[in-house]
């Protein structure tokens, strides 16, 4: 990978595989895994196990499997199977060949379960759901057996038989391993293996109705697959017992390590698939694209590059302890990519219109302009200026304060690229707004150099009226109004906290030329304003333009206006 790359940083999770390597632990070879579930979009925090899976395994010359959890029926679709391997592939990790599912193994998961009902280690169980979670007892207080735990191997052979076979309805009997109702480790406590749902499969079809539980698929498909580190979030570390228990009990071909990581929490938004759904099938958004969403293809659509996440992911490191991780490192991080990529045009969202008096009527100039100062390969283009032009509102101030420096009345400025031009009056419509402003240019100035030295204290953009594309630009704030909405106490929920500002529709951008038939996907900076990237809802008409992020600059020093604080 090519460009704005950062150095991988020692982890934790490095120094263990590094001494696996170097101690000669499963032949010196490393295969780590990435197993998304198919029911929803991948997110930012996946990109985090995505570069830390493929990462490691590059850097040890391992490899890493993908392989998709599919232990769920009820919540999985083919429209996310696709997105998954889509945005997998976006982010710039190759699995090759190496594409498996859990269901791959229903059947020897199958046939395992029933050594262990064999080994009188799982027993099939007829309490409900409710008796199963009041017997399970508490963390302070042990549980209770349940009065089907003694069932004798052959009942029990014949009843998952039974099961599988389609005879009983859903959630009538589960089968739990026999461990230990008293173990400290709630885990631990018979934990459900299969439980019933007569539901089809995207990939097995109508083939089963009893279905394994995560903890029960994960480690045995692991040993499978000959994973050697199987890393996952720290919300498993208490699951890591039950996954070797299995591995303990069942006779597999390998015995992979699991070892838990701190799940990516980043402020001003939400990052479970539950959520991130919700805002989707309620609306708050426009689909799980929606450049507001963390989500990686949301994301793409915003314009972040990949390279730009994979180098927010080595940056944030690997931990054990959770943090919430600011938005403004991501956003340097893509800023940084941008930077040396992006070509530089001009664009005005808020359009000031500008007639230049002494420009004549019937001519316009074509002027150089630098493509991308941080690399000369870009080169130059040819940009037009003619008698009428569009400043940006902002950039206009009838009764300036002192820290003011751009154009009001009397005063020079430079328009980049272009000419020195005064305010010579202003014209306002009956509401006392203005509504256009006149000017006169020194045509000595061309390029945008004074001859004699002078100075003016502000460069403007600008783009020119009769040349000018129309666009839409779409600008995003953060998805909610505070940092962290974790804590869902009082009855309140992460909704309260949606920024009902996230999005603002600018609709009457004029935009340089250079733009006409820019394919989406492809990000601008546009001069003194940010990134910006063409939606695909653009078209020759009229441009489609996501704000990716601002310039840094204007950013601080916009927030320091504000008061606002963003950590
Ligand atoms: P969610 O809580 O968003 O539903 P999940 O853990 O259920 O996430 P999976 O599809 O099972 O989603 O996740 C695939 C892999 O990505 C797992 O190994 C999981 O640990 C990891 N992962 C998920 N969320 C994060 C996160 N926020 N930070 C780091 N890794 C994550
Ligand atoms: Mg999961």
């Amino acid at each position: 990978m090519e460009g704005v790359e950062t150095k991988a940083t020692p982890n934790f999770i490095r120094t263990i595989v590094a001494d696996d390597v170097k101690s000669g632990k499963n032949g010196g070879k490393v295969l780590t895994r990435f197993p998304p579930e198919p029911n929803g979009y991948l997110h930012i925090g996946h990109a985090k196990s995505i570069c830390l899976n493929f990462g490691l395994a590059a850097e040890f010359g391992g490899l890493c499997n993908f392989r998709f959890d599919d232990t769920n029926p009820g919540k999985e679709e083919i429209e996310y199977v696709d997105s998954i391997m889509n945005d997998v592939r976006w982010l710039g990790f190759d699995w090759q060949d190496r594409l498996y599912h859990a269901s791959d193994y229903f059947d020897r998961l199958y046939e395992w379960a029933r050594d262990l009902i064999k080994s009188g280690k799982a027993y099939v169980d007829s309490l409900t759901a409710e008796q199963i979670r009041e017997y399970r007892g508490t963390l302070t207080q042990p549980g209770k057996e349940s009065p089907y735990r003694n069932r004798t191997v052959s009942e029990n052979l014949d009843l998952f038989s039974r099961m599988r076979a389609g005879e009983f309805s859903d959630g009538q009997c589960v089968l739990r391993a026999k461990i230990d109702m008293a173990s400290p480790n709630l885990n631990l406590r018979d934990p459900v293996m299969y439980r019933i749902r007569h539901l089809p499969h995207w990939k097995t079809g109508d083939k089963w109705c009893i279905y394994p539980m995560y903890d029960y698929a994960h480690g045995q498909s692991d040993a499978l697959e000959g994973i050697t580190h199987s890393i996952c979030t720290m919300e498993y570390e208490d699951h890591r017992a039950l996954y070797d228990w299995y591995l303990d009990n069942l006779d597999v071909p390998s015995r992979p390590r699991q070892i838990e990581f701190a799940r990516l929490n980043l402020a001003y938004t939400v990052m479970s698939k539950r959520k991130l759904l919700q805002l989707v099938q309620e609306r708050y958004v426009a689909g799980w694209d929606d450049p507001r969403m963390p989500t990686l293809a949301g994301m793409r659509r915003r314009g972040y590059p990949p390279e730009a996440i994979r180098n927010f992911c080595e940056r944030i490191g690997v931990g054990k302890r959770e943090s919430l991780v600011d938005y403004g490192l991501l956003e340097y991080s893509v800023r940084e990519v941008l930077n040396v990529k992006a070509h530089r045009v001009m664009a005005v969202l808020r359009p000031l219109k500008v007639v230049i008096e002494n420009y004549p009527e019937d001519r316009d100039d074509q002027l150089e302009a630098i493509n991308n100062p941080e690399d000369p390969l870009a080169g130059v283009r040819k940009v037009p200026f003619s008698k009428v032009i569009y400043i940006e509102r902002d950039d206009f101030m009838e009764n300036p304060p002192k820290q003011f420096f751009r154009l009001s009345p009397g005063r020079e400025v430079r328009l980049r690229y272009a000419f020195f031009i005064t305010c010579v009056d202003v014209v306002k419509n009956e509401n006392g707004e203005v509504t256009e402003l006149r000017c006169v240019y020194d045509p000595a100035t061309r390029g945008g150099d004074s001859p004699d030295g002078r100075k003016v204290k502000a460069t403007l953009h600008w783009v020119s009226a009769a040349h000018a594309l129309d666009g839409q630009v779409r600008l995003y704030d953060t998805l909610l109004n505070r940092p962290d909405a974790s804590d869902e106490e009082g009855g309140s929920t992460f909704k309260d906290f949606i920024n009902p500002g996230s999005l603002e529709v600018v609709e009457e951008a004029k935009l340089e030329p250079a733009l006409a038939g820019a394919p989406a996907g492809v990000t601008y900076q546009f001069e003194r304003l940010g990134y910006f990237c063409v939606d695909p809802d653009s078209t020759p008409d009229k441009l489609v333009f996501n704000r990716t992020v601002t310039l840094r600059d204007t950013w601080a020093k916009v927030a320091k206006a504000q008061g606002v604080k963003r950590e």
